[in-house]
């Protein structure tokens, strides 16, 4: 059946938003609200309760379809959330729940995958038939999108290049390895290398956007490019998308495509690597207009 409402909800760790986008994927309603895991599971089902409801009275409770993007995924086996950073959720069966709560269908997706959806869909994707979206965030997240379809992979764990290890002498790392790249280029695993090796707290965005005095400042910066540069030329390496698409925080960080580019291309296997890495066009709405396009894809 088809309807032109697609409302997509992001259920991040420190807020929920959710939107409606018509056919012609234009956003009809934004609005979010605070996640407040620390309430507990019930507490973030109320929130998103809440703010499904007053997206449906927008539309006069017209149809439309749902879809929810999460950090994690279902696991196939249990059907229960894993590896989300609210903790809270992880091993819950969250599809059940909520479509018990919405009285509505839900279909839940990766947050990043739901972001590589976006950008490969209506972003700087567009036009390209596979494309790598990857996460500088908190963490490192990253999706696959293939001609227009995400690709979750066997286990449902495609594109989850954060916990790939570039040096297994690293910062142990909370998923029990040592040197993951999220240890290293994630904006929470920056910060914390630069408060272990000189003993300071500097947000991401202020170590990158003040000149560098300090010489052990200046050696975790270059150290950071390169560990950037080794990470993404091991994803191009192996799967030579067409484009490679940048999200979250740092992705906002102008140094990457210059200084960050040169560190990957030096070690892509190609004579004359041409992958363009480029930043996302649609900002913070990424996810979850990402979320809405997984819930239109149920009905085609
Ligand atoms: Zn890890």
């Amino acid at each position: 059946m088809s309807t032109h409402y697609h409302i997509g909800i992001d259920l991040g760790g420190t807020k929920i938003e959710v939107v409606i986008l018509n056919s012609q994927e234009k956003i009809l309603f934004r609005e979010r609200l605070l996640t407040e895991a620390n309430l507990g599971s019930e507490h973030i089902f109320k929130q998103i309760h809440s703010l499904y409801k007053k997206a449906v009275v927008s539309i006069q409770n017209k149809t439309h379809t749902l879809g929810l993007g999460t950090p994690g995924s279902i696991s196939q086996k249990t059907h229960l959330l894993k590896n989300s950073n609210t903790l809270c959720l992880n091993g819950l069966p969250l599809q059940s729940i909520l479509e018990d709560k919405l009285a509505h269908n839900v279909a839940i997706e990766n947050d990043a995958n739901c972001f590589a959806l976006a950008e490969a869909l209506m972003g700087s994707g567009r036009g390209y038939p596979f494309v790598f979206g990857v996460i500088l965030g908190t963490g490192c997240g990253g999706g696959i999108v293939f001609d227009g379809n995400i690709r979750q992979g066997a286990q449902n764990i495609a594109g989850e290049w954060g916990h790939m290890v570039i040096d297994p002498q690293g910062p142990r790392c909370y998923c029990g390895a040592n040197g993951c790249v999220e240890s290293f280029i994630s904006g929470g695993g920056l910060e914390k290398r630069i408060q272990d090796k000189t003993g300071r707290k500097i947000s991401a965005i202020d170590f990158f956007n003040t000149p560098l005095k300090d010489e052990s400042l200046k050696k975790i910066k270059q150290d950071f490019y390169a560990r950037f540069g080794q990470a993404l030329a091991n994803l191009i390496n192996i799967l030579d998308p067409d484009i490679v698409v940048l999200g979250g925080g740092l992705s906002n960080e102008k140094s990457l495509y210059k200084e960050g580019i040169n560190e990957v291309y030096a070690r892509i296997f190609n004579d004359v690597p041409t992958t363009p890495i480029v930043k996302n066009m649609l900002g913070d709405s990424s996810g979850v207009v990402g979320a809405a396009l997984v819930g239109q894809k149920l009905t085609q």
